[in-house]
């Protein structure tokens, strides 16, 4: 009856493969649940799950710095509030369509309900690039959209955030402009600045998140981070704050990446190495190639666009850290990763691996994070700046750090014991499963107990 599910998915969403990629691994891990609940068969939980509850589509014109006008889309994905508010980030990048942020917003709602937390599922975005705008143009486009976006939020409808492309500047400018428009100061987004309604951790809460889920997985095995080497990929918030909690936990960091390349360092990035990246991609907005230009321990190479596999991946390592984005791992890059090493990865990025990788990773018996549990610790600090923002009260780093730690410590017990319940023998750990099953069981009581609406 999954089949069934999915072949209206496919069929009443065509053109929209990553939709039903995300659709298809949660479905696939749930044909045991539904088996056991003819419950959500009923109720049509599946269906109804898979269908957005609003998707909200519009233009959004601004003046460029020569004076020229430009259109963008804007859309906004409210896929499920059975827990919660509509909660998710907002993706800026060229490549921004309705299948990638209707994934988005689908994985979200398991991650959210994860987390613990009383959090709906949601994502929205632009196909707006911010790269090489000035500041002035980013803050007219960030009017623009929430020109249009403002009425549809409020902090117990949806919450955004940010995502690729969206980060403290614009979360900045989109506060602005909401306060503006609404007339209101509220946590209507999360991800602001400190003085100003954000949470502490926040910045660093995806990237330390899914080092912590790593630890777990690791812990559960009789392993440690210590003396282990990473690879991380990406250079942005979350790969800069998981290689930071690497180093804490004694591990060696030795790749970040961007589009145009990736560089290895066989000596490791250490914390004076990474400060630099920081303020090479956070203040000068530069490109990862100047690290090699700078260290001559490590090595740059570009991207080849017509590469079968990422030769990052192929790097000796211990551990491998996906903090870019979607299906930036394929088979083949999995395989290189088993060959070399490699024994657990923890996804910072949403569904950086690809299927059949995934595949492999779990054959093998490699550690395996799947995004929706490893990188929920992002969406869990929203949850926690939403609390706050409640309370009118902000707690200590120490507060919220801690607090971080138990939710990610939860979410790997949660999945684990859901893995193991539904596992077909003694022997499998399969994290993926356990995630989706654990994330879904909370969302489909919730829906059942509502009815149908
Ligand atoms: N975009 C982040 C995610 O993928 C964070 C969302 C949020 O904080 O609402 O989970």
């Amino acid at each position: 009856m999954t089949k069934d599910a999915f072949n209206k998915v496919t069929s009443t969403n065509p053109n929209e493969p990553e939709f039903h990629q995300a659709v298809k691994e949660v479905f696939d891990s749930l044909i045991p649940v539904m088996e056991k609940h003819p419950e959500f068969r009923a109720a049509k939980i599946l269906e109804r799950i898979a269908e957005p509850e609003r998707v909200i589509m519009f233009s959004v014109p601004w003046v460029d710095d020569r004076g020229e006008v430009q259109v963008n889309k804007g859309f906004r994905i409210e896929m499920n509030s059975a827990i919660g508010p509509y909660k998710g980030g907002l993706r800026f990048h060229p490549t921004v369509n309705l299948s990638i942020l209707k994934f988005l917003a689908f994985e979200q709602i398991f991650k959210n309900s994860l987390t613990t937390l009383p959090l709906g599922g949601g994502k929205g975005g632009s196909n707006f690039d911010p790269k090489g705008k000035s500041d002035n143009e980013v803050m007219r486009f960030c009017q623009a959209f929430m020109r249009e976006l403002f009425r549809h939020l409020g902090p117990n409808t949806d919450v955004p955030a940010g995502d690729i492309g969206v980060g403290g500047r614009e979360i900045g400018y989109l506060f602005g402009s909401y306060k503006k428009l609404a007339n209101e100061f509220t946590g209507v987004l999360t991800g602001k600045g400190g003085n100003w309604g954000g949470s502490l951790i926040r910045p660093e809460a995806t990237g330390y998140g899914a080092v912590y889920f790593a630890e777990e997985m690791l812990k559960a095995n009789g392993k440690d981070l210590k003396g282990k080497a990473c690879l991380i990929s990406g250079s942005g918030n979350v790969a800069q704050f998981a290689a930071e909690k690497v180093l804490d936990l004694g591990g060696k960091v030795v790749t970040f990446s961007d589009s145009s390349g990736f560089i290895y360092d066989e000596q490791g990035i250490d914390r004076d190495k990474l400060a630099f990246v920081m303020e090479l991609k956070n203040v000068k907005r530069g490109r990862i190639k100047e690290f090699a230009d700078k260290y001559n321990s490590a090595v740059y190479t570009p991207v080849d666009a017509n590469a079968d596999h990422n030769p990052l991946w192929g790097v000796k390592a211990d551990v491998g850290l996906p903090c870019a984005t979607q299906n930036e791992i394929n088979a083949k890059d999995a395989q290189n990763m088993i060959n070399n090493g490699v024994m657990c990865v923890s996804e910072g990025a949403n569904m950086p691996t690809q299927p059949a990788a995934m595949e492999l990773f779990l054959d093998k018996g490699v550690l395996f994070g799947p995004g929706k549990a490893s990188n929920a610790g992002g969406v869990a600090v929203s949850g926690l700046e939403m609390s706050q923002n409640s309370l009118r009260l902000s707690w200590t780093r120490e507060e919220v750090d801690n607090r971080l730690h138990n939710i990610m410590k939860a979410i790997h017990k949660n999945s684990l014991e859901a893995a193991k319940t539904y596992a077909k023998t003694d022997k499998e750990v399969n994290y993926v499963n356990g995630a989706n099953i654990a994330g879904f069981l909370k969302v489909a009581n919730a829906m059942l107990d509502q009815g149908v609406i």
